[in-house]
């Protein structure tokens, strides 16, 4: 098992490894042992997760109780369409009822993908005004990047992740046998996450990523033990490569902002098709068009495309993106966060550094159009 210390507003352990669902009651136990012990723990999950791992007489349940934990269970119907206010109200109902009531000495518990972690830690930032979770990530895309840093929250009407709150959780937990379970359309997910962090921090990773796609793909993802270990190795690389930056701008008022690489084009063409796209194909094809119009722009000296690109086809993902630049520049500009009139893209000087560039929204359209293939 390997752990990662993150030194944040709150301190905490990732750890990750196989089994860990086994032990998950000692190693809660053993990471509120200088604080408040919680007496009861609520797992929060959608219905596929818990169909997978949450069921009572499973390694997760059982450790739990076997460590002297009261357990409660909310499940809600899984997809992104439940990451709203609404579940957020029906959590807290359930975490005050009667038969429930959670005290801030006690803890919620995140079992499932990223919608699963911004919605429960959402609740536990204002459950009580604030009581821990844990994190247990089961998605690929949820170990690699949703599950550390503290970013929580829901959509509104008008745009994604548009309510939340900075909330770090207690512990996260990694058990890297769940991912055998992923189908490859989520693992892809996940690896787009991980390349983005190699490509911000660490060319020795996008290599190792590299090295590794044609044996990811013939192993249909994640069904071989080789597999298996090579997941464990990419999030350990991620989430170290995460820390980092998350250590020197929690809040996200600075360099946190460079872990955004081909989400401003990547949100563009969700936004563009409707979502129909994923949240992490789409940022795989914003990292091209980006890198292509920063080589394109003098921005970047090293093309590091080529290989990349290969190896990502190989892996599975398809990165010609369908839209225009006047389509993306148009879908890019109306975002609700944007401060303004600059966007601030994240673009690489070489493989393994980015840096930030302000761009005037004149600016953006042709800049986009530089990248497109
Ligand atoms: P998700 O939680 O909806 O999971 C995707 C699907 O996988 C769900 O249907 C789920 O039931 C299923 N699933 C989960 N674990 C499984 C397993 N082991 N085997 C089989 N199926 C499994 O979505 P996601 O892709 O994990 O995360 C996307 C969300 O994460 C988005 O809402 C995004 O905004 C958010 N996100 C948050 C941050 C952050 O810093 N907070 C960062 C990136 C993304």
């Amino acid at each position: 098992m390997k752990t990662i210390t993150i030194r944040a507003s709150r301190q905490y352990n990732v750890l990750i490894g196989e089994s860990l669902l086994n032990s998950a009651g000692t190693y809660i136990k053993e990471a509120f042992r200088n604080g408040d012990m919680p007496k009861k723990l609520a797992i929060i999950t959608d219905h596929v997760v818990d169909q997978l791992y949450g069921q009572p007489d499973q390694p997760l349940t059982t450790s739990l109780r076997e460590a002297g934990f009261t357990v409660h269970k909310f499940v809600f119907q899984s997809g992104e369409s439940a990451k709203n206010l609404h579940t957020i109200n029906d959590i807290l109902e359930f975490l005050a009822s009667e038969e429930v009531a959670l005290t801030r000495s006690d803890a919620l518990l995140a079992l499932g993908g990223g919608v699963t972690g911004d919605i429960t830690g959402f609740s536990a930032a204002t459950y009580l005004r604030g009581i821990p979770f844990v994190q247990i990530p089961t998605t690929l895309l949820a170990a690699v990047d949703s599950s550390v840093g503290g970013k929580t929250g829901v959509n509104l009407k008008a745009g994604k992740n548009l309510a939340g709150a900075f909330w770090q959780p207690s512990l996260v937990l990694f058990d890297s046998d769940t991912v055998r379970t992923l189908p490859k359309t989520l693992v892809l997910d996940g690896l787009a996450e991980a390349i983005k962090c190699g490509i911000i921090a660490e060319k020795d990773f996008v290599k190792y990523i590299e090295q590794k796609s044609s044996l990811i793909a013939a192993c249909n993802y994640c069904s071989s033990q080789e597999s298996v270990h090579i997941m464990e190795d990419i999030v350990i690389e991620a989430v170290s490569i995460k820390r980092a930056v998350v250590e020197e701008d929690e809040r996200d008022n600075g360099i946190r902002q460079i872990l955004n690489l081909g989400h401003t084009v990547g949100h563009a063409i969700e936004k563009c098709s409707n979502y129909e796209i994923s949240h992490g194909k789409a940022v795989a094809m914003g990292m091209m068009v980006i890198a292509r119009a920063s080589l394109a722009d003098g921005i970047t000296k090293d093309d590091f495309i080529q290989p990349l690109q290969e190896s990502m086809e190989t892996l599975g993902f398809d990165l010609h993106c369908p839209y225009t630049a006047t389509e993306l520049a148009h879908a890019a500009l109306s975002d609700k966060k944007r401060r303004g009139d600059e966007i601030t893209f994240v673009v690489p000087l070489h493989l393994g550094q980015c840096t930030l560039k302000k761009m005037k929204i004149e600016q953006v359209e042709a800049f986009i159009q530089l990248g497109l293939d």
